[in-house]
């Protein structure tokens, strides 16, 4: 049996705020509203770290880059994406694709999707055509349909790099 494979799979939601910018894949989206957190609260990059660290067995974004740490206070989670990459790298792991999902009423997604994709590979070390990027509402229905805040999904997987483990 080959172990030269790792799936991983992250989620995550943040509500509106109407004080801060909006933040996604390390990308400012032009919208009257972002996202409430500790940090910059991008959701996206929120989901990919989660499911960097899943598939790698390194536990959650949380453990790593917990809340109530005074230093990721607005901090971009550039670096979290970039720190559980260095930790997902040292255990001899490399990214094959991933694939991301935004659930969100507004704004549209589709105009930054390539902004959101050169900002990810250029964190993986990847081409942008091994990142998925798409957008869904919710119909108007649950929270997220009522304008609430924003989920995304991602799953990425992994391949034994030949690093140090
Ligand atoms: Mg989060």
């Amino acid at each position: 049996m080959t172990d030269g494979f790792r799936v991983g799979l992250g989620f995550d939601f943040h509500p509106f705020d109407q004080d801060r910018r909006l933040m996604l894949g390390g990308v400012r989206i032009p919208h009257p509203e972002g996202l409430r957190g500790h940090s910059d609260a991008d959701a996206l990059l929120h989901a990919v770290t989660d499911a960097l660290l899943g598939a790698a067995g390194l536990r959650d974004i949380g453990a790593w880059f917990p809340d109530t740490d005074p230093a990721h206070r607005d901090s971009s989670s550039l670096i979290f994406l970039e720190k559980a990459y260095e930790l997902v790298r040292g255990r001899g792991f490399a990214v094959v694709n991933l694939d991301i999902t935004v659930l969100a009423e507004a704004p549209r997604i589709q105009p930054h999707v390539e902004a959101m994709k050169v900002s990810l590979a250029r964190v993986l070390a990847v081409e942008t055509g091994r990142i998925g990027l798409k957008a869904t509402t919710m119909e108007g229905c649950g929270p997220i349909g009522r304008r609430e805040g924003i989920a995304v999904q991602a799953v990425v997987l992994l391949a034994r790099s030949g690093g140090d483990r």
